[in-house]
């Protein structure tokens, strides 16, 4: 045993075993990118299982992702066996999910089949409220009032609270309590969650019942928490009453706690993340103790030192300097595009070249080694053409996401509703989908019903079923009758069809289906089929139908794999008794609620394609946080763009951006590319924007230019991407620059001279190649952004032009 545990901490540098080792008081790890903070937390919680008589079920690991979840407990189980399965590893959401399941029985007015809501359903319902309420959805859009609750919830503030704390002539603000009060009473009518609540709900219940607290703090005692950067309020809260902060009368002690991160790379600020968690920890667990890491196994010297400088220019942050003894490795590869097409053509001969293993030799990489990252989701499209044309493999995390298609929500919401008949929203959503004939009115007759009678929607359908509903007319109850009769069928035949099981409540029980008797594809093939969705769509000449009957099928082929894996699951265990797992809180794998819950929290981030897949992969800078590649893209380094629009004013945004650009260059372990381009196509238009502050913030000896300048006249300023401003300074042709609808961006940066700015003055004459001759009529502005209307008379009219980057023609 004494040589397991000395390999256990075998290849650690002294700081990473002072980690590990550590026992007792609050334990912060901090350091930068790439030092092993994640592998500390996994070598740790192998330790405290090989040498420190810590049984699996003590311990709780909340990391961001699913993925990285499962990632930790397989690494978990490679070093101390199969029964590290036992261990709770997962994002805080799903161990909120599991506490709320198995604690039920405390919630008021909840049941275990709760629904749990995203961003779609929760907007749905307040898109309801806010009608409701009669309301003006220009002054209290369902978006902007989602953002206001969920910033409410992160900041642990009730309903009550935030109506309290309303300032008496801030109409509204106290409008936004007023419906963050109906939201949440609807939410709980609803047998529902929002993501958020999952959160504050779990915290709620832990202050409610004390003993419900300590039987978790008995339960965990140790509780380890990655990427404590990006942590919110709530989820801080939670860490604290899962953890104790004193021993209590029973003679409880504190759990021990350890939690890793790196303020450098807090990027989700926009999400309620705070970085005071992390510069607070000591302050906020007495006796913390600090460890510091510095040194990197993940990139070369010279990617770090890029990493290093841009990060530098953050004020108020903790010095630390990333270094690392495997070398300096290759220069930074820095290109500058004409276009994002022509960038993206960049990209795609590079990776043609790093994977081709007739030139290569030993240094050829394969496609599953080379990521390639953008700011925003859109930014995917033009990089994706090109991949398409030259036949590189890919596979884009997020952005079509296959759960928010219409179609497949709508056989969710059905799924839902037989889980969970409470659940207005899905049952709303599906009431007259595909159509049966129950109009708005209908709906709203039987909506009203239910608020005066304090039913359930669902049981206010089956009374206006049964005729009892006011100012229905026949043909609507007919069409409800129904509509009841099919949502009872589907529960009634997938109820006996699951079997009966020990649960206590009826209801639940065919959600905790049974092996011989579950299978989720066969209730996803009777919606469809009983329903009449698959008909309609195979009727249709709409080839938009087409693929929607595809993605039907596919979720029916996801449903049956889903069932199909969890009884192969199921056989394993009974074959190993070794593997023992913790099933507390946890649906009956293979159940429909097993099922519902992971369509429910599936993320971005949980699609990252594994090795074996041999796809280049592609991903927005946000969802590559915590992954590692030997090739790095990281596209997009114009000013406006990254850093984005928005930043460009405010310090706090411009240090989050400077953070994304720090987590982009630090997942690259062998070879990073920074690419821009002098235009990039943005809302259908071609937009020009200077070179990134960031990219100027890297010692320029770090980076080997492929390509400087675009050829200068040709396509610069002017031509395709000047700002062109037609008659009465509206926008007349498709330039890039845009100031008169927000979108600064000008075409060059002039302090480093890389175009050439032309001077021009009020009566000055222009030859314009396309206008023809012109006269300058009015001057503005001054250095970038200084601008000059000038008259061509005929059909051109009067236009005006930016003067940094150039004017083609002659003077
Ligand atoms: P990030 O901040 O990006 O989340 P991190 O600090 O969590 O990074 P890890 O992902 O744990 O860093 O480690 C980065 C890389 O360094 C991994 O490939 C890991 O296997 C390797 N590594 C970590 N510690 C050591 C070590 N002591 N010896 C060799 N390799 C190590
Ligand atoms: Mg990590």
């Amino acid at each position: 045993a004494d040589d397991r545990v000395a390999r256990l901490l075998e290849g650690l540098n002294p700081q990473q075993r002072a980690a590990v080792l550590h026992a007792g008081a609050p334990l912060l790890i901090v350091a930068g990118a790439g030092s092993g903070k994640t592998s500390v937390l996994t070598r740790r919680i192998a330790y405290l299982l090989a040498a420190r008589d810590v049984t699996p079920g003590q311990i709780l690991a909340i990391t961001f992702t699913n993925k990285a979840a499962a990632e930790m407990r397989e690494r978990v189980i490679d070093l101390v066996g199969p029964r590290g399965a036992y261990m709770w590893v997962s994002t805080f959401h799903s161990t909120c999910v599991r506490i709320l399941r198995a604690q039920s029985g405390l919630l008021e007015s909840m049941n275990s089949n709760f629904s749990i809501y995203d961003a779609d359903d929760s907007k749905r319902l307040l898109g309801m409220i806010i009608r409701d309420l009669d309301l003006d959805p220009k002054k209290f859009s369902p978006r902007g009032v989602s953002v206001a609750i969920s910033n409410y919830k992160n900041e642990l503030i009730s309903p009550d609270a935030a109506a309290a704390a309303v300032n008496e002539d801030d109409l509204a603000a106290a409008t936004i309590a007023r419906i963050y009060a109906e939201y949440q009473r609807r939410l709980r009518a609803a047998n529902a969650f929002d993501f958020d609540d999952l959160i504050g709900e779990t915290v709620a219940l832990l202050h409610r019942h004390p003993q419900v607290a300590e039987y978790y703090r008995r339960r965990f005692r140790h509780v380890l928490v990655d990427e404590y950067q990006d942590t919110n309020h709530a989820q801080y809260v939670l860490i604290r009453e899962l953890v104790g902060e004193q021993t209590t009368a029973s003679g409880l002690e504190p759990s021990e706690l350890c939690v890793v991160g790196d303020a450098d790379q807090s990027i989700y600020a926009f999400r309620g993340a705070t970085i005071r968690n992390i510069e607070e920890f000591e302050r906020d667990f007495s006796n913390a103790e600090t460890v510091l890491l510095e040194q990197n196994y993940r990139s070369t010297q010279t990617i770090l030192s890029a990493a290093n400088a841009v990060i530098s220019r953050n004020t108020n942050r903790r010095e630390k300097k990333l270094w690392t003894d495997s070398g300096d490795g290759e220069l930074i590869v820095g290109y500058v595009a004409d276009s994002d097409r022509e960038e993206s053509t960049f990209i795609a001969k590079e990776i043609e070249e790093l994977t081709d293993y007739s030139i290569g030799g030993s240094s050829s990489h394969k496609y599953s080694d080379v990521a390639v990252f953008y700011r925003t989701n859109t930014g995917s499209r033009a990089i994706e053409e090109v991949f398409v044309r030259h036949g590189i493999p890919y596979k884009v995390v997020g952005g079509t996401k296959f759960y928010e298609r219409k179609e497949v929500r709508d056989v969710v919401a059905y799924l839902r509703v037989v889980a969970n008949p409470d659940d207005s929203v899905s049952l709303r959503r599906i009431l007259n989908t595909p159509r049966r004939g129950i109009g708005d009115r209908a709906e709203a007759c039987v909506a009203v019903h239910s608020e005066n009678t304090g039913r359930s929607f669902y049981e206010s359908l089956i009374d206006a079923a049964e005729g009892k509903v006011a100012l229905l007319n026949t043909r609507a109850v007919k069409q409800i009758g129904g509509f009841v009769e099919l949502i009872e069928g589907l529960r009634a035949d997938f109820l006996t069809h699951f079997g009966e099981s020990d649960t206590e409540d009826a209801d639940t029980a065919f959600l905790d289906a049974t092996e011989e008797s579950a299978d989720i594809g066969e209730l996803v093939e009777a919606i469809v089929e009983r329903t009449g969705y698959r008909a309609e769509l195979e009727a249709s000449n709409d080839p938009q139908d087409g693929a929607r009957l595809d993605n039907i099928n596919e979720l029916v082929a996801v449903a049956r794999e889903f069932s199909a894996d969890a009884a192969q699951v199921d056989l394993e265990a009974d074959d190993d008794p070794s593997i023992e797992v913790d099933r507390e809180g946890e649906p009956e794998p293979g159940s429909l609620a097993a099922f519902l819950e992971r369509v429910s929290l599936v993320a971005d981030a949980d699609q990252v394609p594994d090795e074996g897949d041999g796809v280049v992969t592609m991903m927005t800078l946000h969802t590559a946080k915590g992954l590692e590649f030997p090739v790095v893209f990281v596209t997009g380094w114009e000013d406006g763009h990254f850093p984005h629009m928005r930043a460009l004013g405010d310090p706090n945004e411009l240090s989050e951006e400077r953070r994304l650009a720090y987590v982009g260059i630090t997942r690259a372990k062998q070879r990073l590319y920074l690419t821009r381009s002098v235009t990039r196509a943005s809302w259908g238009q071609p937009v020009s924007n200077p070179e990134s502050r960031f990219l100027q913030e890297i010692p320029q000896h770090l980076i080997d230019w492929r390509r400087t300048e675009p050829r200068r006249g040709a396509r610069g300023f002017g031509g395709s991407s000047g700002g062109v401003f037609g008659r009465d300074g509206a926008f007349s042709e498709s330039g890039g620059s845009s100031f008169g609808r927000g979108r600064s961006s000008y075409s060059a940066d002039p302090g480093r001279g890389r175009n050439k700015q032309v001077h021009l003055d009020i009566g000055d004459r222009h030859n314009h190649p396309k206008y023809g001759m012109g006269k300058v009529v009015a001057k503005e502005g001054s250095g970038a952004t200084e601008r000059v209307t000038i008259d061509y008379g005929g059909s051109a009219g009067r236009v005006t032009l930016l003067t940094a980057g150039g004017i083609p023609g002659d003077k």
